[in-house]
């Protein structure tokens, strides 16, 4: 096992926490870190892919453990589309497993740099919530080793409080060791997509809604510097899969080759030098000039085909595209409202950032559905998850609003999800859980962590 002294950041770069890092390979190598972890009277916290905007990954002082080594496929079945495989295991990793087969993940975030241990952990949405659920929804068991020592097996049914738990448990009972999901049957490398213009926040909450029953995925850019009348306004795509026989280039659409993300422009330039080109644009003047190009692009309706890795890892054709944000980084703000309050919300919130001259650069909605994992952050309603830049001048006055925005999503009965808001407090985290949650919650962590080894910097300030 290695074990490095080392400054961790957050996927944002807004973040930093130093912690030793070990990478464990087995079981028995994790238990062994919990060992160590109690000798030297340290915490431990899991680390994936650290895509997580916040602190979910961090551990300031503690111990980190670096699951990416933990990366291979223990069972592939193509005819039942079952996978078994170790937490380090990528999204990238997994559709590139199974999509030539006719197989694609049920539920993907909107990178696929991301581990199966981690999304398992945040338990992740898609822009397909709506209609799949979580990525919770689609594990078949999953094994954990426990800070005791015990290696537990959960389904839901067996250890069901556990399974429920654990999933959108952000690693705090214990560490996943392998993960068995169902993928969902494709029958092509295409979808089809619809895009088409909203011209306010109304418009596009209401495109969501009704939209959503029509299709397999659905998901709206919302521009964060339009004001007046046109507040909240953007663009909408939704998408549905091609029917079986609908694809007459089936095989080459399924090719992997096919679907990647190009890594040069035209051929010629890197994508990886493109963020250079951006950073000059971050700022609430060239922010509203793409936005705006961005939009009167937006307003011819149109219908395309698009590769599955395409239309969802949109994010991934630019890598790095955070360090654009500038040295100070970025923070992202999800927040969940139910669809009767969510405008209500939303327009309170967007007016707030714009009083503030603190402006969202990149705002996205969705179409979700409530699940029954304990600390669930969907509902019946929307999300909008809004990136801010951090700046030195703006940090104090950007924490303080995002305080504000705690206090108006509670007031309209939202929730959040603590893969993205790093500012939330443990206040609002048990006001908008419930005592009866959170009292569940902490029994189970008794029985799993009697010596409250797992810790992390989200956890401290949420549970703290
Ligand atoms: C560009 C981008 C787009 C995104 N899009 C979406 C999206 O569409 N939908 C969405 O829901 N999320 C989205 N996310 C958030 C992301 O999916 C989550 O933060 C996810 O948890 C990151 O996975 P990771 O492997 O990087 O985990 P990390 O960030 O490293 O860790 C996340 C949590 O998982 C825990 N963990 C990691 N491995 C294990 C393990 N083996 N056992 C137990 N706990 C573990 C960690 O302790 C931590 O609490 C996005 C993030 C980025 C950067």
């Amino acid at each position: 096992m290695q074990n490095t002294f080392t400054q961790l950041e957050n996927f944002g770069h807004s973040l930093h926490a130093p912690a030793y890092l070990i990478q464990p390979k087995t079981a028995d190598e994790i238990y062994s870190a919990f060992k160590l972890a109690k000798k030297l009277g340290l915490n431990v916290t899991a680390r994936g892919a650290g895509r997580s905007y916040n602190d979910a990954a961090l551990n300031g002082g503690g111990i980190v453990l670096d699951m990416s080594a933990m990366d291979q496929f223990i069972k592939w079945d193509q005819a039942t589309g079952q996978v078994r495989c170790e937490p380090g295991v990528t999204l990238e990793q997994l559709w590139q497993k199974v999509e030539p087969h006719g197989w694609w993940p049920p539920v993907v975030s909107g990178t696929m740099k991301t581990t199966l241990g981690g999304c398992l952990a945040a338990n992740i949405h898609g822009k397909n919530n709506f209609k799949m659920g979580t990525i919770g929804e689609h594990v078949i068991e999953f094994t954990a080793v426990l800070p005791t020592g015990a290696e537990i097996i959960c389904t839901p049914k067996k250890n069901a409080d556990l399974f429920f738990a654990m999933i959108g448990g952000y690693g705090m009972l214990g560490i996943f060791t392998s993960i068995t999901l169902q993928m969902k049957r494709i029958h092509s490398g295409l979808l089809t997509v619809d895009a088409f213009p909203v011209q306010n926040l109304r418009g596009q909450l209401s495109s969501l809604q009704d939209g959503a029953p029509n299709y397999d995925y659905i998901v709206g850019w919302l521009d964060g510097l339009a004001g007046g009348s046109s507040l909240g306004r953007g663009q909408i795509h939704a998408a549905r899969y091609l029917h079986e026989g609908e694809d007459k280039n089936l095989r080459e659409t399924m090719k992997i080759a096919n679907q990647i993300l190009p890594a040069r422009i035209f051929g010629v330039f890197p994508k990886s030098l493109l963020y250079y080109f951006m950073s000059p644009f971050l700022n609430n003047f060239g922010t509203w000039g793409i936005n705006t190009a961005k939009y009167i692009a937006s307003l011819r309706k149109h219908t395309f085909q698009q590769p599955h890795a395409a239309f969802h890892f949109l994010l991934d054709y630019v890598p790095n595209w955070e360090l654009s944000y500038g040295r100070g980084g970025l923070i992202q703000y999800q927040s969940f409202l139910p669809k009767e309050t969510a405008e209500t919300a939303w327009t309170e919130m967007l007016k707030l950032s714009h009083k503030n001259r603190l402006p969202s650069y990149l705002g996205v909605t969705k179409r979700h559905r409530p699940d029954k994992f304990l600390l669930t952050h969907a509902v019946d309603g929307f999300s909008l998850a809004m990136d801010f830049k951090v700046t030195d001048a703006s940090r104090a006055k950007l924490r303080a609003m995002l305080y504000d925005f705690d206090k108006i999503v509670l007031a309209n009965g939202g929730r959040f999800y603590f893969a993205k808001n790093s500012e939330t407090t443990a206040e609002t985290a048990l006001a908008f859980y419930g005592k009866e949650t959170v009292a569940k919650y902490k029994k189970l962590k008794k029985r799993c962590d009697p010596n409250g080894l797992l810790e992390s910097d989200l956890y401290r300030r949420i549970f703290g």
